[in-house]
């Protein structure tokens, strides 16, 4: 709402598919057949070869909708120790346990590693799900790089949750060995990567 400048008037209704701002069926069909998004709203790409569980919490940790300590605050919900679970370091927030944690740091230099990628770093959960549109990432392996990388999201937050509601230690090889081994079953089983084995996962090596 800062951007906006109030002209004097009344308010209208403006459809933003039209030049003339006039709402036409015939606009919409046109936006509908070109694929066109007159919003400003970031649209994620969902992995065909994740589970909807995992996508769905990659999409909502993107837009801030994770009950993270900061957003439970902000609710009024009463927060004794807002201090990130994983690190003890910071406050919990969404960017923090995705890229300013060094839980999360670790486990990013791990893939860019297994992934054969420059070191992944990031400012946001968008600037992670946008990873795999770079160009040094081969176009047969972008679409497992993005799986990866969701997956990773899902882990680091269910390693959180096992921690606050069950009391569970964090150990950052068990969140990289769920990554990798989660990865695995769901790529083998969820796409056409039925004949991959074990060893070629490791490599991230596809044929
Ligand atoms: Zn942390």
């Amino acid at each position: 709402m800062n951007s906006a400048v109030w002209k004097g008037g009344s308010d209208c209704w403006v459809w933003l598919g039209d030049k003339e701002g006039s709402f036409r069926v015939s606009s919409v069909k046109r936006s509908l057949v070109n694929n066109i998004d007159y919003s400003n709203n970031y649209v994620m790409r969902w992995s065909k070869w994740v589970p909807t569980k995992c996508n769905i919490h990659g999409w909502r940790a993107e837009m801030n909708r994770i009950p993270t300590k900061d957003v439970l605050e902000k609710r009024n919900i009463p927060v004794l120790n807002k201090s990130c679970v994983l690190c003890d370091s910071s406050i919990e927030s969404t960017d923090h346990i995705y890229t300013g944690c060094t839980v999360a740091a670790v486990v990013w230099e791990h893939i860019s590693r297994w992934c054969k990628v420059p070191p992944i770093f990031g400012f946001s959960v968008r600037d992670l799900l946008e990873l795999h549109k770079v160009n040094y990432i081969g176009a047969n392996k972008k679409e497992v790089f993005h799986g990866i990388i969701i997956i990773a999201c899902w882990t680091i937050w269910k390693a959180r949750n096992e921690k606050v509601f069950e009391g569970k230690d964090v150990k950052i090889e068990e969140i990289i060995a769920d990554i990798k081994s989660f990865g695995y079953f769901w790529f083998k089983h969820r796409s056409k990567g039925k004949s991959i084995d074990w060893s070629n996962w490791c490599k991230f090596s596809f044929m």
